[in-house]
């Protein structure tokens, strides 16, 4: 049910009236003509980008449905630019209500104070909304500089484990008595001895449930969008009974919840002479560190891959780097209705307010957002203006350093153009 947003239920902040809920129904998005989204500028460079993307996405949508649809932006606050409006609260009740009602975010990037009591903000939303998938699409965009020789060959997605592995920030440091007392137990009840009584210790959850929910989310977006393959990358040959344990729940999870839709590489080899049957999608594992071999030498062979954090959060630079790096990489984290798409990078705070940097990563978190909620025409318009963007050498400073003939413009110049090719 779409239901009219009333202005009462937050403190300082009110949404637009002349938009609706995107609601949940049966299990699925309900996405009005007119939802109300929830957006944070962000802090140092976020409110340059954002006032970059905000037109291009609104342009886009405009001209993809002909006026019948818009986007009701709500303005919400995180980081330093919400102390203003709520002293003292860098991640505000109205911010995470807004989030939790209309379901969908777009945001940029914040700092996190030291000694404001959070160790980030972004892991805390994630923890507060419990948005266990963080999803980083790559792929290459026409004359884009990139380090590699065939740039065009990467197109891959990362589900990244977000909310257990090493992140669960469950560790204590060498010498306190945590750690002391905690080596005592394992060495008496355990039989394990810790080699160094100097050892900081850590500990590294890893759940079925976790895992699953993860791997399910990949599956399924490889089976909606017929992408080929679905990797499950890990590093089970040292830590078998998380890392391994997470390959194992993969393939079973593949077998009891999508067997007529994927096939493993074993079936692949023993029944079908090696090829991939028409319409199935590949589940495959990968090591961790030969996967970082490949993604570099046989990009063509990754496509969607799912993984535990600490994997992702390195796999997902990797291959960013590979296809113009930090100020173009998208990002969303996802659970399993909410949504915060956002750019990748920092808030970069020694350009703020100089109309420089590069808008890409929010812009392209914003065609994320619109994929997301089926506006798949908006999104495909954006990313081929872009493109043609770039094929006109029209790029920001970051860009233009790297490219013979460039035509270095500003944030706002480079949306411009963006909006000129829609
Ligand atoms: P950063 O803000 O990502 O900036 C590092 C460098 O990356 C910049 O100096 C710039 O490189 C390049 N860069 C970043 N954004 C760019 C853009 N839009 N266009 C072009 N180039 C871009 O990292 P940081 O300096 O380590 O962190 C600054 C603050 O951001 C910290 O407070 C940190 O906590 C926060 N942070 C927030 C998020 C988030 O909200 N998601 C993520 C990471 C960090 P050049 O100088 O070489 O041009």
């Amino acid at each position: 049910m779409s239901a009219t947003t009333t202005l009462t239920e937050f403190e300082k902040v009110a949404p637009p009236t002349d938009g609706k809920t995107i609601a949940v129904q049966g299990g699925k998005l309900e996405v009005p003509d007119r939802p109300v989204i929830p957006y944070i500028a962000g802090d140092g460079t976020g409110p340059d980008i954002w006032k970059a993307s905000q037109p291009v996405l609104d342009a886009a949508v405009r001209k993809a449905y002909g006026g019948r649809r818009g986007l009701a932006w709500f303005q919400v606050h995180a980081g330093e630019s919400a102390l203003e409006l709520y002293p003292g609260s860098i991640l505000p009740p109205d911010t995470l209500k807004a989030i939790r009602r209309y379901h969908v975010a777009l945001k940029g990037p914040l700092t996190t104070p030291v000694g404001g009591g959070f160790r980030s903000l972004n892991v805390t939303l994630r923890q507060v909304l419990d948005l266990y998938a963080c999803v980083r699409p790559v792929r290459w965009f026409q004359n884009v500089p990139s380090p590699v020789k065939d740039p065009g060959k990467v197109n891959m997605v990362v589900y990244r484990e977000n909310t257990e592995d090493v992140y669960a920030g469950i560790e204590w440091p060498a010498g306190s008595p945590e750690a002391k007392k905690l080596a005592e137990i394992l060495e008496r009840e355990f039989k394990v001895k810790i080699p160094h009584p100097d050892s900081a210790i850590g500990i590294k959850p890893m759940s079925a449930f976790g895992s699953k929910r993860l791997i399910r989310k990949a599956i399924q977006y490889a089976i909606d969008r017929k992408r080929k393959s679905v990797t499950l990358m890990h590093k089970g040959n040292i830590q078998k009974y998380t890392e391994g344990a997470f390959r194992d729940w993969g393939y079973q999870l593949a077998k009891e919840e999508f067997a007529d839709a994927t096939i493993s590489w074993d079936d692949v080899a023993s029944k079908h002479g090696g090829k991939v049957p028409a319409g199935k999608v590949l589940i495959q594992d990968y090591i961790a560190d030969v996967t970082f071999q490949h993604v570099l030498t046989r990009p063509q062979d990754f496509d969607v891959i799912a993984t535990s954090n600490l994997n992702g959060d390195y796999v997902s630079d990797a291959i960013a780097a590979q296809v113009g790096g930090i100020g173009m990489a998208p990002g969303a984290n996802i659970s399993d209705f909410h949504a915060v798409f956002e750019a990748t990078h920092g808030t970069a705070p020694k350009y703020a307010n100089q109309d420089k940097v590069n808008p890409g990563s929010l812009t392209l978190s914003g065609v994320m957002m619109l994929d997301y909620m089926g506006w798949r025409e908006a999104a495909d318009m954006i990313e081929k203006a872009m493109e043609k963007t770039f094929s006109q050498k029209i790029v920001t400073y970051d860009l233009a350093r790297l490219m013979e003939g460039a035509r270095e413009v500003k944030t706002s110049e480079f949306a411009t153009a963006v909006i000129d090719n829609l």
